[in-house]
């Protein structure tokens, strides 16, 4: 009922009262300017309010644009012994809650000891030189792989693990890890466990003499040097493909998802089931061109520039938006959701390992739903663009 009518059914009811109250009632309707927010409550909401023509919406009420980039090979390596790491956390990149990633150099005969992480799976892109990781499973089995450049590996959460370099040649390669509060710093390994467990507890632990265990190390170990191991004596003993920790990105066709401007290899849950809650690849932008505008349905992305320049659009709502320049060496953070494009700005390939916190990759194209839509939407959607560049921009 509107408040005409109600105003007369009370006039009718209140004899010349209520007149007054009808004609202070259809004043108020004729004159009333109208505010945003007053178009109506409910079934009710019928027409648009008068003079309602701006929106209410204050993008100052919405928070500044976060930092979405950390020079990650400036940060200050973990340094021991046979190699070093450094890393992206959210400690060095606030907005990076999802994702947190490490570069990690072995040189020849070095190993990341026998670790685990209490709140992240980890996941791998070999960038350079050959290694063998061991990875224990809570069913008491285990996998040994060696890695080449181009090969993936991904361990669950918990699961305990290490990485040696095999051959003359030093190894790195690049980690995420789908939880940015993971630090290289904070990783449960061997050699600490040992030096801070009383030697009574390790003695009957192991069967053996308390005494023996003063020749074991002091503190965290963490990337020890050592002997070379030729690549000819490093053991194998790989699972079936629909189980291993192993996958040969830059070998493997299921992997190919090119796109106009640069080539894209991309692992899923789909192309490699164990990997089943991230998400990792390469992409390669050629010179000149771009990634487009798109965004991720279920996912944040991290990046790690292996070489080249490039300049990363974001867009985070409420007018929000950041241009971002990029080179060799650092890492990107775009939280799910956030439209986002990636140019090549330099004169060689821009090549970027990108990882995502789910196994199922999706995401969406700007000029996919352009081209989806009705002309007549587009039209009224970008209001004053003459029909003719409507046409264009689906043609693209
Ligand atoms: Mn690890
Ligand atoms: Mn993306």
């Amino acid at each position: 009922m509107d408040a005409t009518r109600r105003a007369l059914l009370g006039a009718a009811a209140m004899g010349a009262a209520g007149l007054a109250l009808v004609q202070n009632a259809a004043g108020a309707e004729a004159s009333d300017a109208g505010k945003p927010g007053d178009g109506g409550v409910g079934r009710n909401a019928v027409q648009l309010p008068p003079g309602a023509k701006v929106a209410s919406h204050n993008p100052k009420d919405i928070q500044a644009m976060p930092e979405f980039k950390y020079a990650l090979d400036g940060n200050v390596p973990k340094i021991t012994s046979g190699g070093w790491a450094k890393e992206s956390t959210l400690h060095q990149l606030p907005v990076s809650t999802g994702l947190a990633g490490v570069h990690m150099f072995l040189n020849p005969g070095a190993s990341r000891e026998l670790h685990w992480h209490a709140i992240a799976a980890e996941w791998a892109f070999v960038i350079d030189g050959q290694c063998q990781t061991m990875v224990l499973e809570p069913s008491g089995a285990s996998e040994i792989n060696n890695f080449q450049p181009g090969d993936l590996w991904y361990f669950e959460k918990g699961h305990g693990h290490s990485i040696q370099t095999i051959g003359d040649k030093p190894c790195h390669f690049i980690l995420s890890f789908n939880n940015g509060a993971f630090s290289e710093h904070g990783t449960f390994s061997i050699t600490d466990w040992i030096d801070v467990t009383p030697k009574d507890i390790l003695a009957a632990n192991f069967n053996l003499p308390k005494d023996l265990f003063d020749a074991f190390p002091k503190g965290e170990t963490y990337i020890q040097a050592g002997p070379i191991v030729p690549v000819s004596q490093a053991l194998e003993a790989p699972w079936p493909k629909e189980s291993t920790h192993k996958f040969r990105l830059l070998k493997d066709p299921r992997a190919v998802r090119d796109f106009d401007g640069g080539t894209f290899r991309i692992a899923s849950v789909d192309e490699f089931p164990a990997s089943h809650n991230m998400t990792g690849g390469l992409m390669i932008i050629d010179k000149g061109k771009q990634r487009n505008l798109h965004w991720h349905t279920n996912a944040n992305e991290f990046h790690y520039y292996l070489r080249g320049k490039g300049q990363v659009a974001i867009f985070g709502s409420g007018g929000r938006s950041k241009l971002t320049d990029v080179q060799t060496g650092d890492a990107v953070y775009i939280p799910a959701g956030y439209g986002h494009a990636i140019k090549n700005v330099g004169d060689e390939p821009l090549e970027i390992v990108q990882t995502w916190d789910n196994g199922k990759f999706e995401e969406i194209d700007l000029d996919h739903w352009v081209r989806a839509s009705p002309n007549y939407l587009l039209s009224n959607n970008f209001v004053g663009v003459p029909e003719s560049t409507i046409s264009k921009m689906k043609q693209t």
